[in-house]
């Protein structure tokens, strides 16, 4: 097991490169756009011909539409966003309504032309054949400090892909608890990982926080996650599809009368207690 991060090296807002008198952008959040915006109007005001492309171009065509060419760019955005991270598959099976990747990607592919990296990006791997997933694990085998950093999903995780991780130098297998519903399964999933050999701390947990849960459940999840089995949560707030600002969405809750802790928990969450309305 590795404990050095490969993630310190993403690129913070759009990636952007130039070939030639061509420039590019890949833009992965939609509050990155005016910032994108204002970079394809400053490479066309210098004679480039500006390509836009990315998750949230595909989501907002007609933002760039004025200054770039936005539709997927020629080239792989990828290395420019992060040169330590890799796809082995694109899109998924489910459907979950906070998500983009059905949008924008479809129904699952697995890639037969992908290098190995250390950061594995697919939506969801264990999703793919076992073919498939034998073959990445081998292909991983010589890589350093591996982190599976998009959550597998939980429900799909088992003993032989476990075990088949374990072969791994892990950094991170990090696991997504979305809702409290799911406990049975990430437990399950957990307790697979542990037996296989897999560490404590190179397991993490995503907690998907302000969607369609209460404060009251996204803290249940984190605390239930640390004291019960000694795994760090990860709270990852809820962010609209076409959101414009990071972290500016919070969810109206009705709870019982609670006082303190309602509040509290929401203050520890980032949101806004005074919209935790009391029953
Ligand atoms: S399983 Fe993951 S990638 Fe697939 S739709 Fe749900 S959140 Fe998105």
């Amino acid at each position: 097991m590795t404990n050095a991060s490969p993630r310190s090296t993403w690129h913070k807002g759009p990636a952007e490169w130039t070939i030639g008198q061509r420039a590019f952008l890949s833009v992965a959040f939609t509050w990155d756009l005016d910032r994108a915006y204002q970079r394809a109007a400053w490479y066309y005001s210098l004679g480039y011909e500006v390509f836009a492309g990315g998750p949230t171009v595909a989501l907002r065509p007609d933002y760039l539409a004025p200054v770039a060419t936005t539709h997927q760019s020629p080239t792989s955005a990828l290395p420019h966003h992060n040169p330590q991270a890799t796809f082995t598959s694109r899109g998924c099976i489910r459907r979950c309504k906070f998500c983009a990747v059905p949008k924008i990607e479809g129904a699952l592919v697995e890639l037969q032309d992908w290098e190995p990296k250390p950061i594995v990006c697919d939506n969801n791997l264990l999703a793919t054949s076992r073919k498939h997933f034998d073959r990445v694990v081998d292909r991983l085998k010589p890589i350093k400090g591996v982190d599976f950093n998009q959550g597998l999903d939980a429900r799909l995780l088992t003993d032989h892909r476990a075990w088949r991780l374990a072969e791994l130098d892990i950094h991170k297998v990090r696991l997504a608890w979305d809702h409290t519903r799911d406990e049975q399964p990430i437990l399950d999933a957990i307790m697979r990982l542990r037996r296989a050999g897999i560490t404590k701390r190179a397991i993490g947990v995503y907690v998907l926080v302000g969607f369609d849960d209460t404060p009251a459940d996204a803290l249940c999840r984190c605390e239930t996650l640390k004291r019960k089995w000694g795994i760090d949560p990860r709270p990852m707030r809820y962010q609209p599809l076409d959101t414009m600002k990071k972290n500016s969405y919070v969810r109206s809750y009705c709870l019982p009368r609670g006082g303190l802790r309602t509040s509290r928990t929401a203050y520890l969450l980032g949101l806004d207690s005074n919209l935790v309305h009391r029953m």
